[in-house]
């Protein structure tokens, strides 16, 4: 094993998405020479909306990038909530400068590709990361020479590099979770989320400004603004028996049309616009299995992807990455403790959310008595009663 603060080999982060560029940056603050690896050729311009919340807002400050963020990002000022069998206004729950008041950072929604580009830009402009791209990790090796040799594939080559720990960012499909006894695999939910954007404007007024979220039996919708407010993201999440591991397969837009038969007209009018709806398959990773074993950790959707039903799969993500960062000080002296350090802080708080998400997929999608009790609840309760519910999320900050 390396005699820890002895080397000056690379921290090697496996996973170049918002987990990974948020911890290479802060694993390069503490003094690390960081690698980072992708198993894309090309960070693509894939997926969609993401919520950005006070609590990953004040990590993004520390990392120094929110002003960059800003022009790509949307502050709604508040969620309404509807119900899609009466069509009626349930709640308005305070967002934008409320939150910001309230927190000390900002409630912003974005695209996912503006958050990556950004990011990468990040990375790309600090000395000391070395980002890798068509690298795929295979294995982290202990060697007879007093050092660990992560394997990883660029196309058919297997290329091995001397590091000092490896850090799994590879998302929920994660291979380097693969490398820790007792681990548990990723689990398909049995429900989608189809997505598509709209350039504004094509959207009739009814849908910009707030963000919505619209609820019903078996199937609920949420709208927000993206792009710094230019484009429309519409995520319509029901259930479905489908299992695929991408994040952009082709979507049928009259299977989706059917699935929403029932809802409001305006509401149909508005799945109707879009020409291309992709989907994905929802899939959870149990966030009290193990985390972290030797000289690796996961961190992001590798140790905890969760529904995203409470909008904070890459929250979490962002907030694993300052956390590690903490835990790993330039001088570290044991890496596995402190990695287990890592692990002990953030496994209750992922698990916490990740149950909170399991709870919404059952009541966002109630029918008959409980949905009535539901929406009783949400018209009854007071603005700041509701925004209340979210101050141990919302409020989070690294210290
Ligand atoms: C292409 C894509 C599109 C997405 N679109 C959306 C969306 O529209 N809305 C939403 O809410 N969430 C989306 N997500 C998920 C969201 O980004 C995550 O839930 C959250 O940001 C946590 O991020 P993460 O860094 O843990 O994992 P991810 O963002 O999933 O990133 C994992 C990264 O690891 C890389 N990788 C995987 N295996 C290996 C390996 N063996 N070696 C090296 N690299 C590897 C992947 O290429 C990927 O870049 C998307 C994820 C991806 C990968």
């Amino acid at each position: 094993m390396p005699q820890e603060g002895e080397t000056n080999h690379p921290i090697v982060i496996a996973g170049a998405g918002i987990g990974g560029l948020c911890a290479a940056l802060a694993l390069r603050r503490q003094g690390h020479e960081v690698v980072l690896l992708d198993k894309a050729a090309r960070l693509a311009e894939v997926g969609a909306g993401l919520q950005l919340s006070p609590n990953a807002c004040s990590v993004l400050d520390e990392l120094g990038v929110l002003g960059d963020l800003e022009p790509h990002a949307f502050a709604p000022n508040f969620l309404q909530i509807h119900s899609a069998r009466s069509n009626a206004l349930l709640a308005k729950v305070p967002l934008g400068s409320f939150l910001k008041e309230r927190h000390g950072h900002p409630y912003w929604v974005i695209h996912r590709a503006d958050l990556q580009s950004v990011l990468l830009d990040r990375v790309s402009q600090t000395p000391g990361i070395d980002l890798r791209l068509g690298a795929e990790v295979q294995t982290l090796k202990s060697t007879p020479y007093n050092y660990l040799a992560c394997e990883y594939r660029t196309g058919p080559d297997t290329h091995s590099l001397d590091c000092r720990a490896l850090i799994g960012a590879d998302g929920v499909w994660s291979k380097t979770r693969q490398l820790l006894p007792n681990h548990e695999n990723a689990r398909f939910s049995g429900q989608v989320a189809y997505r598509a954007t709209l350039p504004i404007e094509q959207v009739p007024n009814r849908w910009t400004g707030d963000s919505g979220l619209w609820l019903h039996r078996d199937a609920h919708l949420v709208h927000y603004q993206i792009r710094g407010g230019r484009e429309l993201n519409i995520v319509a999440l029901a259930t479905e028996d489908w299992k695929d591991e991408t994040w952009s397969a082709a979507a049928d837009k009259k299977a989706l049309l059917h699935v929403f038969k029932d809802w409001p007209a305006e509401v149909r009018n508005l799945l109707a616009l879009p020409d291309t709806w992709l989907k994905w398959a929802l899939c959870s990773v149990n966030a009290t299995g193990p985390w972290t074993h030797g000289h690796i950790a996961l961190l992001g959707d590798a140790a905890h992807a969760m529904l995203p039903f409470m909008a904070q799969g890459a929250g979490m993500a962002i907030e694993d990455a300052a956390i590690l960062g903490r835990h790993l000080p330039g001088d570290v002296a044991n890496i596995p403790a402190a990695l287990r350090a890592y692990e002990r802080q953030r496994k209750s708080r992922a698990a916490h959310i990740q149950n909170r998400a399991f709870t919404n997929a059952q009541v966002f999608h109630y029918s008959g008595l409980p949905a009535m009790a539901r929406d009783a609840v949400l018209r009854f309760s007071s603005p700041l009663q509701l925004a209340a519910r979210f101050d141990d999320i919302y409020g989070w900050t690294p210290d």
